[in-house]
Protein backbone atom coordinates (compact mmCIF):
# COMPACT_ATOMS: atom_id res chain seq x y z
CA UNK A 1 0.00 0.00 0.00
CA UNK A 2 2.22 2.67 -1.64
CA UNK A 3 1.72 6.35 -0.08
CA UNK A 4 -0.09 7.41 -4.44
CA UNK A 5 -2.20 5.00 -3.81
CA UNK A 6 -3.02 5.65 -0.27
CA UNK A 7 -3.65 9.35 -2.21
CA UNK A 8 -5.52 7.89 -5.18
CA UNK A 9 -7.71 5.72 -3.21
CA UNK A 10 -6.82 2.89 -5.13
CA UNK A 11 -6.03 -0.37 -3.33
CA UNK A 12 -2.63 -2.25 -3.62
CA UNK A 13 -2.93 -5.11 -6.26
CA UNK A 14 -4.59 -8.59 -4.29
CA UNK A 15 -4.49 -11.76 -6.37
CA UNK A 16 -7.49 -12.60 -4.43
CA UNK A 17 -9.36 -10.04 -5.90
CA UNK A 18 -8.80 -11.18 -9.25
CA UNK A 19 -9.45 -15.06 -9.16
CA UNK A 20 -8.37 -15.50 -12.64
CA UNK A 21 -4.97 -13.87 -12.68
CA UNK A 22 -1.79 -16.45 -12.82
CA UNK A 23 -0.51 -15.07 -9.86
CA UNK A 24 -4.17 -16.31 -8.05
CA UNK A 25 -4.01 -19.51 -10.12
CA UNK A 26 -0.28 -20.05 -8.41
CA UNK A 27 -1.34 -19.56 -5.24
CA UNK A 28 -4.80 -21.54 -6.01
CA UNK A 29 -2.38 -24.59 -6.84
CA UNK A 30 0.04 -23.89 -3.73
CA UNK A 31 -3.05 -23.77 -1.23
CA UNK A 32 -4.23 -27.34 -2.36
CA UNK A 33 -0.65 -28.14 -1.70
CA UNK A 34 -0.69 -26.57 1.47
CA UNK A 35 -4.00 -28.80 2.40
CA UNK A 36 -1.75 -31.89 2.16
CA UNK A 37 1.19 -30.49 3.51
CA UNK A 38 -0.42 -29.39 6.68
CA UNK A 39 0.81 -25.56 6.35
CA UNK A 40 -2.25 -24.74 7.86
CA UNK A 41 -2.82 -23.86 11.72
CA UNK A 42 -5.03 -21.77 13.57
CA UNK A 43 -4.33 -18.89 16.12
CA UNK A 44 -6.70 -18.43 18.67
CA UNK A 45 -8.08 -14.69 19.78
CA UNK A 46 -9.72 -14.51 23.37
CA UNK A 47 -13.43 -13.06 23.40
CA UNK A 48 -14.19 -11.74 27.26
CA UNK A 49 -17.33 -10.81 29.51
CA UNK A 50 -16.91 -6.89 29.00
CA UNK A 51 -18.29 -6.09 32.39
CA UNK A 52 -15.49 -8.45 34.74
CA UNK A 53 -13.08 -8.85 31.35
CA UNK A 54 -13.68 -13.22 32.34
CA UNK A 55 -13.16 -15.48 29.09
CA UNK A 56 -16.16 -16.84 27.54
CA UNK A 57 -14.19 -18.42 24.71
CA UNK A 58 -11.87 -17.71 21.86
CA UNK A 59 -12.28 -17.49 18.14
CA UNK A 60 -10.31 -19.70 15.64
CA UNK A 61 -8.60 -17.73 12.76
CA UNK A 62 -6.32 -19.36 9.91
CA UNK A 63 -2.88 -18.75 9.48
CA UNK A 64 -1.06 -20.21 6.16
CA UNK A 65 2.77 -20.68 7.05
CA UNK A 66 3.99 -20.38 3.19
CA UNK A 67 7.46 -22.08 3.18
CA UNK A 68 8.77 -19.58 0.20
CA UNK A 69 6.47 -16.56 0.91
CA UNK A 70 5.29 -16.43 4.12
CA UNK A 71 2.77 -15.55 6.12
CA UNK A 72 -0.04 -15.82 3.82
CA UNK A 73 -3.07 -13.70 5.43
CA UNK A 74 -7.01 -14.87 4.97
CA UNK A 75 -8.18 -12.41 3.02
CA UNK A 76 -5.38 -13.21 0.61
CA UNK A 77 -6.59 -16.85 0.42
CA UNK A 78 -9.90 -17.55 1.76
CA UNK A 79 -11.68 -15.66 -1.25
CA UNK A 80 -9.51 -17.72 -3.68
CA UNK A 81 -10.97 -20.68 -1.96
CA UNK A 82 -14.46 -19.81 -1.85
CA UNK A 83 -14.04 -19.60 -5.66
CA UNK A 84 -12.55 -22.50 -6.52
CA UNK A 85 -14.32 -25.73 -4.95
CA UNK A 86 -11.64 -26.21 -2.13
CA UNK A 87 -13.27 -24.59 0.36
CA UNK A 88 -15.09 -27.58 1.87
CA UNK A 89 -11.79 -29.43 2.38
CA UNK A 90 -10.38 -26.14 4.03
CA UNK A 91 -13.22 -25.67 6.34
CA UNK A 92 -12.95 -29.36 7.61
CA UNK A 93 -8.79 -29.22 8.25
CA UNK A 94 -10.07 -25.99 10.57
CA UNK A 95 -12.71 -27.65 11.96
CA UNK A 96 -10.62 -30.49 12.85
CA UNK A 97 -7.90 -28.57 14.17
CA UNK A 98 -10.62 -26.49 15.93
CA UNK A 99 -11.85 -29.25 17.58
CA UNK A 100 -7.98 -30.94 18.13
CA UNK A 101 -7.51 -27.76 20.48
CA UNK A 102 -10.63 -28.08 22.53
CA UNK A 103 -9.84 -31.65 23.09
CA UNK A 104 -6.26 -30.77 24.01
CA UNK A 105 -7.65 -27.85 25.96
CA UNK A 106 -9.63 -30.16 28.13
CA UNK A 107 -7.35 -33.31 28.55
CA UNK A 108 -5.43 -30.01 30.38
CA UNK A 109 -8.34 -29.93 32.77
CA UNK A 110 -9.92 -26.58 30.92
CA UNK A 111 -13.37 -26.13 29.27
CA UNK A 112 -12.67 -23.17 26.24
CA UNK A 113 -15.63 -22.83 23.62
CA UNK A 114 -13.79 -22.25 19.81
CA UNK A 115 -15.70 -20.24 17.53
CA UNK A 116 -14.89 -21.36 13.72
CA UNK A 117 -15.26 -18.71 10.88
CA UNK A 118 -17.04 -20.41 8.48
CA UNK A 119 -17.70 -19.67 4.29
CA UNK A 120 -21.50 -18.89 2.74
CA UNK A 121 -20.40 -21.81 0.01
CA UNK A 122 -19.77 -23.73 3.33
CA UNK A 123 -23.21 -23.61 3.66
CA UNK A 124 -24.64 -24.64 0.08
CA UNK A 125 -24.53 -28.52 -0.24
CA UNK A 126 -25.30 -30.81 2.69
CA UNK A 127 -22.39 -31.46 4.11
CA UNK A 128 -20.96 -29.26 6.61
CA UNK A 129 -23.69 -30.83 9.54
CA UNK A 130 -21.66 -33.88 9.30
CA UNK A 131 -18.42 -33.12 9.09
CA UNK A 132 -19.18 -31.03 12.24
CA UNK A 133 -20.82 -34.00 13.78
CA UNK A 134 -18.26 -36.79 13.25
CA UNK A 135 -15.13 -34.18 14.33
CA UNK A 136 -17.45 -33.97 17.72
CA UNK A 137 -17.87 -37.90 17.92
CA UNK A 138 -14.28 -38.46 17.11
CA UNK A 139 -13.02 -35.75 20.14
CA UNK A 140 -15.84 -37.11 21.85
CA UNK A 141 -16.80 -33.32 22.95
CA UNK A 142 -19.75 -31.57 23.44
CA UNK A 143 -21.52 -29.55 21.15
CA UNK A 144 -22.07 -26.44 23.00
CA UNK A 145 -18.04 -26.48 22.67
CA UNK A 146 -18.42 -25.64 18.57
CA UNK A 147 -19.94 -22.24 17.68
CA UNK A 148 -19.69 -21.29 13.98
CA UNK A 149 -19.24 -17.47 12.49
CA UNK A 150 -21.18 -16.87 9.77
CA UNK A 151 -21.49 -13.89 7.87
CA UNK A 152 -24.43 -11.67 6.44
CA UNK A 153 -23.29 -12.40 2.78
CA UNK A 154 -24.36 -16.20 3.67
CA UNK A 155 -27.77 -14.12 2.08
CA UNK A 156 -26.22 -14.02 -1.35
CA UNK A 157 -26.46 -17.61 -1.63
CA UNK A 158 -28.12 -20.24 -1.71
CA UNK A 159 -30.72 -18.96 1.48
CA UNK A 160 -32.46 -22.25 1.69
CA UNK A 161 -29.70 -24.37 1.76
CA UNK A 162 -27.97 -22.19 4.40
CA UNK A 163 -31.01 -22.12 6.82
CA UNK A 164 -31.09 -25.66 6.17
CA UNK A 165 -27.78 -26.18 7.33
CA UNK A 166 -27.91 -24.09 9.90
CA UNK A 167 -30.99 -25.31 11.64
CA UNK A 168 -29.39 -29.03 11.42
CA UNK A 169 -25.94 -27.35 13.03
CA UNK A 170 -28.48 -25.45 16.01
CA UNK A 171 -29.93 -29.36 16.56
CA UNK A 172 -26.89 -30.73 17.20
CA UNK A 173 -25.97 -28.05 19.76
CA UNK A 174 -23.80 -25.82 17.67
CA UNK A 175 -24.46 -22.34 18.15
CA UNK A 176 -24.12 -19.79 15.22
CA UNK A 177 -23.07 -15.87 15.64
CA UNK A 178 -23.16 -13.41 12.83
CA UNK A 179 -19.92 -12.00 12.22
CA UNK A 180 -19.62 -8.65 10.90
CA UNK A 181 -22.72 -7.39 11.83
CA UNK A 182 -23.86 -4.23 9.55
CA UNK A 183 -21.54 -4.61 6.67
CA UNK A 184 -23.67 -4.50 4.21
CA UNK A 185 -25.83 -7.19 2.22
CA UNK A 186 -28.53 -7.58 5.55
CA UNK A 187 -31.59 -6.93 5.62
CA UNK A 188 -33.25 -6.21 9.34
CA UNK A 189 -36.25 -8.46 8.00
CA UNK A 190 -33.91 -11.32 6.96
CA UNK A 191 -32.44 -11.15 10.17
CA UNK A 192 -35.70 -11.77 11.86
CA UNK A 193 -35.78 -15.46 10.28
CA UNK A 194 -32.22 -15.90 10.22
CA UNK A 195 -31.30 -18.85 13.01
CA UNK A 196 -28.43 -17.16 15.20
CA UNK A 197 -27.12 -17.19 18.63
CA UNK A 198 -25.57 -13.76 18.91
CA UNK A 199 -24.47 -11.00 16.77
CA UNK A 200 -20.64 -9.80 16.74
CA UNK A 201 -21.07 -6.17 15.37
CA UNK A 202 -18.49 -4.98 12.95
CA UNK A 203 -14.96 -3.23 14.09
CA UNK A 204 -16.12 -0.74 11.85
CA UNK A 205 -19.01 0.55 14.05
CA UNK A 206 -16.36 0.31 17.10
CA UNK A 207 -13.50 2.86 15.82
CA UNK A 208 -16.02 4.84 14.27
CA UNK A 209 -17.60 5.52 18.09
CA UNK A 210 -14.41 8.24 18.17
CA UNK A 211 -16.22 10.19 15.47
CA UNK A 212 -18.89 11.46 18.17
CA UNK A 213 -22.54 10.86 19.31
CA UNK A 214 -24.34 9.85 16.03
CA UNK A 215 -21.75 6.80 15.85
CA UNK A 216 -21.91 5.86 19.10
CA UNK A 217 -25.50 6.23 18.56
CA UNK A 218 -25.50 3.18 15.81
CA UNK A 219 -23.69 0.76 18.21
CA UNK A 220 -25.94 1.30 20.79
CA UNK A 221 -29.07 0.69 18.24
CA UNK A 222 -27.53 -2.39 17.01
CA UNK A 223 -26.64 -3.74 20.97
CA UNK A 224 -30.36 -3.16 21.79
CA UNK A 225 -31.43 -4.92 18.46
CA UNK A 226 -29.24 -8.04 19.48
CA UNK A 227 -31.29 -7.78 22.90
CA UNK A 228 -34.51 -7.16 21.47
CA UNK A 229 -34.18 -10.20 19.22
CA UNK A 230 -32.75 -12.09 22.48
CA UNK A 231 -29.13 -12.26 21.96
CA UNK A 232 -26.11 -11.30 23.49
CA UNK A 233 -23.79 -8.87 21.32
CA UNK A 234 -20.38 -8.82 21.00
CA UNK A 235 -17.63 -6.17 19.47
CA UNK A 236 -15.07 -7.06 17.61
CA UNK A 237 -12.10 -5.03 16.90
CA UNK A 238 -11.80 -3.18 20.29
CA UNK A 239 -8.50 -1.47 19.75
CA UNK A 240 -8.60 1.18 23.07
CA UNK A 241 -9.97 1.28 26.66
CA UNK A 242 -12.29 4.31 25.57
CA UNK A 243 -14.29 1.77 23.45
CA UNK A 244 -14.10 -0.84 25.78
CA UNK A 245 -15.58 1.95 28.53
CA UNK A 246 -18.57 2.83 25.86
CA UNK A 247 -19.21 -0.28 25.06
CA UNK A 248 -19.89 -1.44 28.75
CA UNK A 249 -22.20 1.57 28.92
CA UNK A 250 -23.95 0.79 26.49
CA UNK A 251 -24.75 -2.62 27.37
CA UNK A 252 -22.89 -4.77 25.12
CA UNK A 253 -22.42 -7.96 26.14
CA UNK A 254 -19.05 -9.24 25.05
CA UNK A 255 -15.86 -7.80 23.38
CA UNK A 256 -13.20 -8.82 21.71
CA UNK A 257 -9.55 -6.84 19.77
CA UNK A 258 -6.02 -5.84 20.46
CA UNK A 259 -7.03 -3.84 23.47
CA UNK A 260 -7.85 -7.04 25.21
CA UNK A 261 -5.76 -9.79 23.31
CA UNK A 262 -4.32 -9.99 20.07
CA UNK A 263 -4.65 -14.02 18.27
CA UNK A 264 -2.21 -16.38 19.46
CA UNK A 265 -0.79 -19.22 18.92
CA UNK A 266 -2.74 -22.11 21.21
CA UNK A 267 0.08 -22.23 23.65
CA UNK A 268 0.04 -18.57 24.42
CA UNK A 269 -3.88 -18.50 24.82
CA UNK A 270 -3.20 -21.46 27.30
CA UNK A 271 -1.14 -19.38 29.21
CA UNK A 272 -3.19 -16.30 29.04
CA UNK A 273 -6.10 -18.28 29.96
CA UNK A 274 -4.68 -19.28 33.41
CA UNK A 275 -3.55 -16.01 33.81
CA UNK A 276 -7.01 -14.52 34.09
CA UNK A 277 -8.50 -17.95 35.70
CA UNK A 278 -6.46 -19.35 37.74
CA UNK A 279 -8.36 -22.35 38.89
CA UNK A 280 -8.56 -23.30 35.73
CA UNK A 281 -10.70 -22.17 33.42
CA UNK A 282 -14.79 -23.28 32.92
CA UNK A 283 -15.66 -20.36 30.52
CA UNK A 284 -18.97 -19.29 31.64
CA UNK A 285 -21.68 -19.08 29.24
CA UNK A 286 -22.06 -15.75 27.75
CA UNK A 287 -26.05 -14.33 27.81
CA UNK A 288 -27.81 -11.33 26.77
CA UNK A 289 -28.48 -9.22 29.76
P1 LIG B 1 -13.19 -11.97 11.16
O1 LIG B 1 -13.76 -13.30 11.41
O2 LIG B 1 -14.09 -10.81 11.27
O3 LIG B 1 -11.96 -11.86 12.15
C1 LIG B 1 -11.51 -10.65 12.70
C2 LIG B 1 -10.25 -10.17 12.02
O4 LIG B 1 -9.82 -8.93 12.64
C3 LIG B 1 -9.06 -11.09 12.17
O5 LIG B 1 -8.22 -10.90 11.03
C4 LIG B 1 -8.37 -10.56 13.42
O6 LIG B 1 -7.01 -10.90 13.49
C5 LIG B 1 -8.56 -9.08 13.22
N1 LIG B 1 -8.58 -8.36 14.51
C6 LIG B 1 -8.88 -8.82 15.73
N2 LIG B 1 -8.86 -7.83 16.64
C7 LIG B 1 -8.54 -6.70 15.98
C8 LIG B 1 -8.37 -5.33 16.38
O7 LIG B 1 -8.53 -4.94 17.53
N3 LIG B 1 -8.06 -4.45 15.38
C9 LIG B 1 -7.89 -4.82 14.09
N4 LIG B 1 -7.56 -3.90 13.20
N5 LIG B 1 -8.06 -6.10 13.67
C10 LIG B 1 -8.37 -7.02 14.61
P2 LIG B 1 -7.64 -12.14 10.23
O8 LIG B 1 -7.18 -13.20 11.19
O9 LIG B 1 -6.66 -11.62 9.24
O10 LIG B 1 -8.90 -12.73 9.48
C11 LIG B 1 -9.56 -11.98 8.52
C12 LIG B 1 -10.85 -12.63 8.10
O11 LIG B 1 -10.57 -13.86 7.40
C13 LIG B 1 -11.76 -13.02 9.25
O12 LIG B 1 -12.50 -11.91 9.70
C14 LIG B 1 -12.60 -14.09 8.61
O13 LIG B 1 -13.65 -13.52 7.87
C15 LIG B 1 -11.64 -14.73 7.65
N6 LIG B 1 -11.14 -15.98 8.24
C16 LIG B 1 -10.16 -16.15 9.16
N7 LIG B 1 -9.99 -17.45 9.45
C17 LIG B 1 -10.90 -18.13 8.72
C18 LIG B 1 -11.25 -19.52 8.58
O14 LIG B 1 -10.70 -20.42 9.24
N8 LIG B 1 -12.24 -19.84 7.69
C19 LIG B 1 -12.90 -18.86 6.98
N9 LIG B 1 -13.87 -19.25 6.14
N10 LIG B 1 -12.61 -17.55 7.09
C20 LIG B 1 -11.63 -17.18 7.95
MG1 LIG C 1 -14.98 -14.06 12.83
MG1 LIG D 1 -15.61 -10.39 12.37
MG1 LIG E 1 -15.14 -7.74 10.85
Amino acid sequence: YTAKAARTGVEVYSPARDTNSADALGLLSELRQALADDELELHYQPKVDTADGTPIGVEALVRWRHPVRGFVPPDEFIPLAEGSGIMPRLTERVVDLALAQIARWRDEGMSVPVAVNISPTDLTGSELPCVVARGLRAHDLPPGMLQLEITERIVTHAVDDAKRNLAELRGLGVSISLDDFGTGYSSLLRLSSMPVDEIKIDRGFISAMSEGERAVGIVRALVDLAHTLGMPSIAEGVETAEELAMLETLGCDGVQGWHIARPMPAEQVTAWLHERVPAGPALPELRAV
